[in-house]
């Protein structure tokens, strides 16, 4: 599985750094976010490294980061709805160049998607 040496989300999805792991399985990580933006904010990381979402990720990794949010809704009883941002490049403020979906929620958010 192709990894980045220098990569803290490689690290952590993998199991080299320990982290708050909320769901796992052979191809995702979701752990909980250091910083965290929402009552629930949780990043689902594929365990390969990709830079971001436009990075010739296979279907089946994407396939799979689908699931792992889902996972994530059920465990953390996002019943009412949650937010997922994927953060693509430098100007949209990806500081992690690791794919990783945010999965937000546990609160009533506007409608606007830029705050
Ligand atoms: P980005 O701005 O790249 O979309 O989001 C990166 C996210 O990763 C941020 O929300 C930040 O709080 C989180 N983050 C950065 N370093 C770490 C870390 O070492 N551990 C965890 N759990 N989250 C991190
Ligand atoms: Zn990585």
């Amino acid at each position: 599985m192709a990894q980045d040496p220098d990569c803290i989300f490689c690290k952590l999805a993998n199991g080299e750094i320990p982290t708050s792991m909320v769901y796992e399985d052979d191809t995702v990580a979701a752990f909980e976010d250091a910083n965290p933006q929402a009552p629930v904010h949780v990043l689902v990381v594929p365990k390969e490294h990709y830079a971001n979402f436009v990075d010739g990720v296979p279907g089946d990794v994407l396939q799979a980061m689908e699931h792992g949010v889902a996972e994530v809704a059920r465990i953390k009883g996002l019943d009412r709805g949650f937010r997922v941002i994927m953060n693509t490049g430098a100007a949209a403020g990806q500081t992690v160049m690791h794919l990783h979906m945010h999965v937000l929620g546990g609160m009533d958010m506007s409608e606007g998607m830029i705050p």
